[in-house]
């Protein structure tokens, strides 16, 4: 009689997630405590400006590395001048390769682009995924939304609770959440066009991302731009994230039919963004 097959002893990586969580003592909290989880996991912790003070073996092969791993030092390191919610996404994102058992045993030098969401590296993509997952603690995210609702508030309040920066905390309550719900992101565009005088900014959808609910009955993606009388209330003087504005819009469908949508805008004073769930369903 042969073994057992490697496959029977695969373990995925939201199972991995979800014991790291409880054997981290993580449940507990609200946020995810990363030097907890570098203590449980025995890996040294080292924050340095990684502009000045990379060790000389570690050789970048692109620009704005955030962290890394060295595998055989044990060792997890982030850069100093990251601001609290990319540094603690950082660190979560090299306990990932540390864990995850499809990673090389080696340094990983991780940048910006690789820790984008919109990589295209499998293993950072990967890597990210872990640290979403850790960050906002497995379901328990989902529950939270579940219960208060989607809208900009539910955002910033998990943002706080979570320690998550806002935009990613937009992104996961959109891409998880079991309701019809896309989040459409808008940056301003005018470039060219603020050469005229006369010409008012346009804010061009940057990206979208719709939960599968959404998805899978009216679009997946929506182009254009926000509409100019509300990005310009939005814009013209301080306003404060939680004071949106709502609007009724009609898109049509992949399938062509005209569907009505309740629309929240917002601004944070570098994006617009806007929340749309499907009206009278
Ligand atoms: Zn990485």
């Amino acid at each position: 009689m042969q073994g057992l097959n490697a496959s029977y002893l695969e373990i995925e990586p939201y199972e991995l997630v979800c014991f790291l969580l409880k054997e981290g003592g993580q449940y507990g909290r609200d946020a995810v405590n990363p030097f907890e989880l570098l203590d449980y996991l025995k890996l040294d912790y080292l924050a340095f400006d990684f502009d000045t003070a990379l060790p000389p073996e570690v050789n970048p092969q692109s620009g704005h590395p955030r962290a890394l791993l060295s595998f055989s030092d044990r060792l997890v390191a982030v850069d100093e001048n990251l601001a609290p919610p990319k540094a603690r996404f950082s660190a979560l994102h090299e306990i990932a390769h540390y864990v995850l058992p499809t990673h090389q045993h080696s340094i990983y030098l991780c940048d910006r682009q690789g820790m984008s969401h919109r990589t295209r590296l499998t293993f950072e993509k990967t890597a990210n995924d872990f640290a979403a997952d850790m960050l906002f603690k497995g379901g328990m995210f989902s529950i939270d939304v579940a219960a208060m609702g989607i809208s900009v508030k539910t955002i910033t309040t998990l943002a706080a609770k979570y320690q998550a920066s806002f935009e990613a905390t937009a992104r996961r309550l959109a891409d998880r959440s079991l309701q019809p719900v896309m989040l459409a992101v808008f940056k301003n565009t005018a470039g060219a066009a603020q050469v005229s005088a006369d010409a008012s900014p346009a804010w061009g959808v940057r990206y979208c991302i719709g939960s599968p609910a959404f998805k899978s009955r009216f679009f997946t993606q929506v182009t254009g731009t926000a509409p100019s009388e509300v990005a310009a209330e939005l814009t013209s003087s301080y306003r404060d994230i939680n004071d949106s504005i709502t609007r009724t819009i009609t898109i049509d469908t992949s399938s062509g039919q005209p569907q009505q949508f309740t629309t929240e805008f917002f601004y944070n004073q570098y994006n617009i963004f806007s929340l749309l769930t499907p009206k009278n369903t």
